[in-house]
């Protein structure tokens, strides 16, 4: 029962400053390859502009083995234009991303295939139940961060989730039709749909060298992914306006029955202040007003598909 043509995996490995491992990915992989010998492989090295002999040690594993192909940037362009290289240089049928650091389980690759395989899923993706090797304070970052995003963003964003996923290529290609510059490919892999498994597994330390995210990276980054898949922030002037003027009516309402009707002395700090009220929150609101425009130009900046099909007739087997 063989097939004539065998499926291809592309495997994306974006590489920053990791000339201590990017032999030991190699080994690991090579083994991962020769288990998983009904399928062709495909290796595509990212250097993102490594300072060290990443590149190095990339072109040496190239040149022994056909199946290691790379893409050099002209400096440090960040993770997800690495990904976003890979995606678009991949050929394979199915395509995958990996770190380099071996903290994604090379041996997850063949649950992956399987499952795409034989059930109806287009990517298996994968999640880390626990966080190894990370700081105390990282922990407790990234904890809060997936709360705020999840409220605030109706793209769905899976606590834990690991970039390491193997996608069919209708899904890639659909990821791909994603044209914004700003990307934040949790976000995009999430937004474009299609049905995905996810895999759990235990965390793990790199096994050399250290991570590239400081604080700084990390919260901007953050930040970045928050703009880019939820509008609330734009929203938060509308919100504060409407509070403030309805605080001030209700001052308003009040100063009036006091000072007219019932004849009382009005300090005039109470009506200063209510006056205030009432002008920042008119400001505010219209702040707001204007941001809704804003939020429509901003999507159709974007210029995301409107709908993406999964299936059709055409593809009944
Ligand atoms: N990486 C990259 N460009 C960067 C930063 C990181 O290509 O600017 C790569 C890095 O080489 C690794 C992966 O992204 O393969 C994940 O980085 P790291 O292990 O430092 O992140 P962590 O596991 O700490 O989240
Ligand atoms: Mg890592």
């Amino acid at each position: 029962m063989r097939k004539e043509k065998k499926d291809l995996i592309s495997v994306i490995v974006p590489c920053y400053n990791e000339e201590e491992v990017v032999s030991k990915y190699y080994e690991e992989m090579k083994k991962q390859m020769q288990k998983m010998g009904e399928v062709d492989f495909e290796l595509i090295f990212v250097n993102d502009g490594s300072k060290d002999q990443t590149l190095e040690e990339i072109k040496k594993i190239a040149r022994i083995d056909k199946r290691v192909r790379f893409i050099d940037f002209s400096r440090n362009f960040g993770k997800e234009a690495g990904i976003l290289a890979g995606l678009e240089y991949a050929q394979g049928d199915y395509i995958c991303m990996m770190d380099v650091d071996l903290q994604d389980p090379p041996y997850l690759l063949e649950e992956m295939y399987d499952t795409l395989k034989n059930e109806d899923y287009d990517c298996v993706a994968s999640r880390s139940i626990s966080r190894h090797g990370y700081s105390f304070l990282r922990k407790i970052l990234t904890k809060t961060y997936y709360k705020i995003i999840n409220i605030i963003s109706k793209t769905e964003i899976m606590p834990g989730a690991r970039d390491f996923r193997l996608m069919k290529r209708k899904m890639v290609d659909a990821i791909l039709s994603l044209k914004e510059v700003n990307r934040y490919s949790k976000g995009l892999f999430s937004w474009v749909g299609f049905k995905t498994k996810w895999l759990t597994f235990e965390n793990t330390e790199r096994i050399a060298g250290t991570t590239k995210w400081n604080f700084w990276r990390l919260f901007s980054y953050s930040i970045e992914s928050i703009v880019g898949f939820s509008l609330v922030p734009l929203f938060l002037s509308l919100v504060v306006g409407l509070i403030f003027l309805f605080i001030s009516f209700i001052m308003f309402i009040v100063l009036f029955i006091k000072g007219v009707i019932l004849d009382y002395f009005i300090n005039p700090f109470t009506t200063l202040s209510a006056l205030i009220l009432f002008v920042g929150g008119f400001i505010l609101l219209s702040l707001g007003i204007m941001s809704k425009y804003l939020a429509n130009t901003y999507l159709e900046v974007k210029n995301r598909p409107v709908y993406l099909i999964r299936e059709t007739e055409k593809d009944l087997k």
